[in-house]
C-alpha cells in the first residue's frame, strides 16, 4: 500500500471486536482472553546457555548422568572403613595408617584396605573399600598416620552418585524460565544448549504532534515523550529485545510507513497515543485499519479505558495500541502487553504477582470499572499506602510506586484496614 491511498482515507474503519458496540465496556478479563487466544507462540530456537538468561525453556531437560555422577567426600578429611574406627573417641583416639592422598578431580584408581585410610578432600571420588570420610577437624591432621577423635558409620560425609538427582530425572520442565539458578542446573547436567522460545522482539513507537525528544528544548505546547522510554524498558525488563522508535506526528503519511517498518522485525508491536474515543487526530487507528484487524474497545478499567489489539501484516503480528497517558500506557504494558509476551514464550498465565494487603487510608474508585492504583506496598507491615495524585497523566505518582492497588469494578471506596489485592510492579 501505498503513502498516498493511505492518506486518501474518507473513512473511519473503527472495528470493534466481538464485545458489544461502541460505547459498551469489556471486562479486563475479556480484553485479556481476546489477547491470549490471538498470540501465538514463537518457533523455539538452541541458544548456548551462556546466553539463555530470562528465556524460557521450551524442552524438558532431564539428568543425562546421576547427580553427583559418582560417590565422593563432602569434607576435606580422612576416607576410612567406618568399622575400623567405630570405637574411636577423643580419649581413645584410633590411629590409621595414612596411605596417599586423593584429590578432587584425581581420576586413579584409590584403595583403601582395613587399618589403614586416605587423606581426601570434598568432591574427591571415594576410593574403593572406604565407605565414610571423617573430617580433617576431628583429627590430629596426621601425614604418615592419624589420629582419630570420632567414631564414624558407613555413608557419614559421602555424597551418594544419585543423590541429588537421578539419571532422566526432569530437572528443568518446559514453560521453566531460566533465572541463574536454572541455568546452574543446564551447566551441571552437561548442557552446553538448550532449546528455549526467543526472547520476544518488540517495537515501541509513541505518537503525537506534541512530543519532543527528552534532550531537547521544549517548545510551547509540547511535552518530553516518556512513553516510548518507559516501554521499551518495560519490555527489557520482561525479558524482551525492544526497539524504540522516536515520536511520530498525528500523521497517517508518516505512521504508516514507521509501522510497516516494523512488522520485518517486531513479534509484537505497541504504540502509544492517538487512540483516544473519537478525536479526530487519532490517526493510529484510521493507519491501522490499512494494515491488518484491530479492534479499539472499552475497557472496563481505570486508567487505561481505551484499549486497542488486534494483528497486522502477513504474519499477523499483534499490536497493542495503548492510552497516551503515562500511567494508562504503563498499567496497560504490566496487564495486557505482559500477558502477550508470556504467550509468545509458551507461558500464558504471567501475570504479575499479586499480594494481600490493609489500605492505609481512604481511595476512591469510579463505579464499573476496575481501578489500578499506584501504591506503595510494604511487604514486612502487609500494608499499602494509596498515593494521592493518581490522575492518569501524573507521572511523579508513578515514579514512587511500588504496586497496583486493584480495587474491583463495583468498590467505589475503600477506607483505612480494608483488605485489598496488590499487584508488586517489577
Ligand atoms: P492520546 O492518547 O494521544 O490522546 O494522549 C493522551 C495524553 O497522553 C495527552 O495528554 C498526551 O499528550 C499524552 N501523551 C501521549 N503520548 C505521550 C508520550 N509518549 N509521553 C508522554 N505523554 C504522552
Ligand atoms: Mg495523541
Amino acid at each position: 500500500m501505498t503513502a498516498d491511498t493511505a492518506h486518501g482515507g474518507h473513512h473511519h474503519h473503527d472495528h470493534h471486536g466481538s464485545h458489544g458496540s461502541p460505547g459498551e465496556m469489556v471486562s479486563v478479563e475479556a480484553h485479556l482472553a481476546d489477547i491470549l487466544s490471538t498470540v501465538r507462540r514463537l518457533t523455539p530456537i538452541q541458544l548456548a546457555i551462556s546466553e539463555a538468561e530470562g528465556c524460557v525453556l521450551a524442552e524438558d531437560v532431564a539428568a543425562s548422568r546421576p547427580l553427583p555422577p559418582f560417590d565422593n567426600s563432602a569434607m576435606d578429611g580422612y576416607a576410612v572403613i567406618a568399622a575400623d574406627v567405630a570405637e574411636a573417641s577423643k580419649d581413645t583416639p584410633v590411629t590409621l595408617r595414612v596411605s596417599g592422598e586423593v584429590a578432587a578431580g584425581d581420576t586413579g584408581a584409590y584403595a583403601v584396605t582395613p587399618g589403614s585410610c586416605l587423606r581426601i578432600t570434598t568432591g574427591a571420588k571415594l576410593p574403593a573399600g572406604a565407605d565414610a570420610v571423617v573430617p580433617v577437624e576431628d583429627t590430629d591432621g596426621g601425614v604418615a598416620q592419624v589420629a582419630i577423635r570420632i567414631p564414624v558409620t558407613a555413608g557419614d560425609s559421602v555424597r551418594y552418585s544419585g543423590g541429588d538427582a537421578r539419571q532422566g530425572e526432569v530437572l528443568l520442565p518446559a514453560g521453566t524460565r531460566l533465572s541463574p539458578m536454572q541455568i546452574a542446573v543446564l551447566a551441571a547436567s552437561g548442557r552446553a544448549r538448550a532449546d528455549v522460545y526467543p526472547r520476544p522482539r518488540l517495537a515501541v513507537l509513541s505518537t503525537g504532534n506534541e512530543l519532543t525528544d527528552p534532550g531537547r528544548p521544549l517548545a510551547p505546547g509540547k511535552i518530553w515523550d516518556s512513553n516510548s522510554y518507559m516501554l521499551t524498558a518495560a519490555a527489557r525488563e520482561a525479558g524482551c529485545l525492544a526497539y524504540r522508535h522516536g515520536p511520530i506526528p498525528d500523521d497517517p503519511l508518516e505512521m504508516l510507513p514507521a509501522i510497516e517498518d516494523q512488522l520485518l522485525r517486531a513479534d509484537l508491536i505497541v504504540t502509544s497515543g492517538g487512540v483516544s474515543m473519537g478525536g479526530e487526530h487519532d490517526v493510529v487507528k484510521e493507519t491501522l485499519s490499512r494494515l491488518g484487524t484491530v479492534s479499539f474497545r472499552k475497557v472496563a478499567m481505570q486508567p487505561g479505558m481505551p484499549q486497542g489489539f488486534g494483528t497486522i501484516g502477513e504474519d499477523r503480528t499483534p499490536i497493542f495500541t495503548l492510552p497516551g497517558n503515562p500511567v494508562s500506557a504503563y498499567v496497560s504494558f504490566q496487564l495486557f502487553v505482559r500477558a502477550a509476551l508470556g504467550a509468545l514464550q509458551g507461558q500464558p498465565d504471567q501475570r504479575l504477582p499479586a499480594v494481600p494487603a490493609t489500605v492505609t487510608g481512604p481511595l476512591r474508585s469510579p463505579p464499573g470499572r476496575r481501578s489500578y492504583l499506584r501504591g506503595v506496598l510494604d511487604v514486612a507491615e502487609g500494608t499499602v499506602v494509596p498515593l494521592t495524585g493518581q490522575g492518569s497523566h501524573q507521572i511523579a505518582t508513578l515514579g514512587r510506586a511500588n504496586a497496583l492497588i486493584v480495587v474491583p469494578e463495583w468498590v467505589v471506596q475503600m477506607n483505612e484496614g480494608d483488605s485489598v489485592e496488590v499487584l508488586v510492579l517489577p
